[in-house]
């Protein structure tokens, strides 16, 4: 196989013709979708470049598959490979319970320090939706993905380490506020100034080169003072770094105090009118009500690990589920990046041939889209569009007698045959 490694440089990432690209198959239905999303990823690399550039496709191993042969969960050649070659892709893996690692996925994304987990969530006319204007969701979810209670600093009732966070409590006098110390459980969420302005700087990036408008941090400052509520300071800061080109919540707020809310209003429209990006921030609990009374208030989302977990797969809802929810784990400044399914192994559909692959057919959407290979992101996305609007689907998405349902490798060579 011809090695070219995509590497990158000034910022700027070097794609050559045949790079070489890692993939995880992954666990329970992850071999299945992932064979049917490769058949899409090869047809449309060759429809538009006609064999000029190709992806040379490495295997790696993780997760059960690689417990099984090698007796390592993670095994250290494939973090290297990834590493090495910067962007790769993979299949949902097993969490593993019990043993070292708490989650293969959080492990790859702290080791790479994939910090930004972005998440679009858009809607594909025909897809099933239970809400009624699916359509209006057409949002972007930017998820930190290094810090947070994900960090995974535990410690298990009447441990010793237990211990040592009560009797650090008693010494600053706060242990009377944990309700049962006997029997409690403790956690640390760290959320730093560093870790919150990368992301929110990232998703500032995104919605400049997307052309999007809104930008809304969203927080549990109003409880958690020191560390949501840090992630809103530190954003609001972050974003009034780039001057005249944003207008933020808390520029507006400091306008209302001096000058009156007439005057703040006046600065509101102006900055739209001069489509400047408007960076607001909202609640966790007020942002899953409004994302599903007013989704169309929101475009760009930036937030913390826990809070993104929940809204990325609450938002997939609303357009079908997660079946078609594509995810890439990004590092802006090393390039290194791993596209994924937000979804996991559906152990029980294994083997089954069944499932819905577009959640990873997208996901390689999102990768050609980083490597720059546009035009065939934009192929892969039309042809999963003509499959779904003329109801050709996979169960998950069959809702009427009409429909055509596709098993998961019928449901990829269709989509290929598309391109
Ligand atoms: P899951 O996402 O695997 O499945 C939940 C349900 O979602 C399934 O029962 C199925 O009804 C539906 N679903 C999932 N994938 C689908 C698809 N492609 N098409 C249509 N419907 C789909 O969640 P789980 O059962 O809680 O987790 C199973 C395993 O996956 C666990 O070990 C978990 O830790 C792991 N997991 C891995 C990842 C990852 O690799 N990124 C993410 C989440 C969970």
């Amino acid at each position: 196989m011809t090695e070219e490694k995509i590497t990158i440089k000034n910022g700027q990432l070097q794609v050559p013709d045949q790079p070489t690209i890692p993939f995880i198959k992954g666990d329970g239905i992850g071999p299945e979708i992932w064979q049917a999303a490769k058949v899409v990823f090869d047809a449309a690399v060759k429809k538009i470049y006609d064999g000029q550039k190709r992806i040379n496709w490495l295997p790696l191993l993780a997760g059960e598959t690689a417990y099984q042969q090698t007796g390592q969960w993670l095994p250290d050649e494939t973090l290297a490979a990834l590493k090495k070659y910067l962007v790769g892709i993979k299949g949902p893996l097993t969490t593993p319970i019990g043993v070292g690692h708490r989650s293969i996925n959080v492990t790859l994304r702290q080791e790479l320090d994939l910090y930004a987990c972005l998440r679009p969530v858009h809607y594909y006319p025909g897809t099933p939706s239970p809400v009624v204007h699916p359509e209006k969701v057409q949002i972007d979810v930017f998820r930190e993905n290094t810090e947070d209670i994900y960090a995974g600093i535990e410690s298990d009732v009447g441990t010793e380490d237990a211990k040592a966070w009560k009797e650090l409590l008693a010494k600053q006098g706060k242990l009377s506020k944990v309700r049962f110390p006997e029997t409690s459980a403790f956690a640390i969420k760290p959320i730093s100034k560093q870790g919150s302005t990368r992301l929110v700087n990232a998703a500032i990036d995104y919605a400049f080169s997307h052309h999007r408008h809104t930008l809304t941090l969203v927080h549990k400052g109003n409880i958690m003072k020191k560390t949501e509520g840090g992630f809103k300071k530190w954003g609001y800061e972050a974003a009034e770094k780039y001057g005249n080109q944003v207008f933020t919540w808390h520029q507006y707020e400091a306008i209302k105090a001096n000058q009156g809310k007439a005057a703040a209003d006046e600065a509101y429209q102006q900055a739209k009118k001069a489509q400047k990006l408007i960076v607001n921030d909202v609640i966790t609990d007020n942002f899953f009500q409004q994302a599903l009374l007013h989704p169309g208030h929101f475009e760009v989302v930036a937030t913390m690990n826990l809070n993104g977990d929940y809204i990325s797969d609450a938002l997939a809802a609303q357009v079908g589920g997660i079946g078609i929810a594509p995810g890439g784990n990004i590092n802006y400044q090393t390039g290194r990046a791993i596209f994924e399914a937000t979804h996991g192994t559906a152990p029980q559909f294994a083997g089954q041939n069944k499932l819905n692959p577009t959640s990873l057919i997208l996901s390689g959407a999102m990768m050609f889209d980083y490597l720059g290979w546009t035009e065939v992101a934009q192929l892969i996305r039309q042809a999963i569009s003509q499959a779904i609007e003329s109801h050709h689907v996979t169960t998950d998405f069959a809702k009427q007698p009409t429909d055509t349902v596709l098993s998961t490798s019928g449901f990829g060579d269709y989509v290929a045959e598309l391109i």
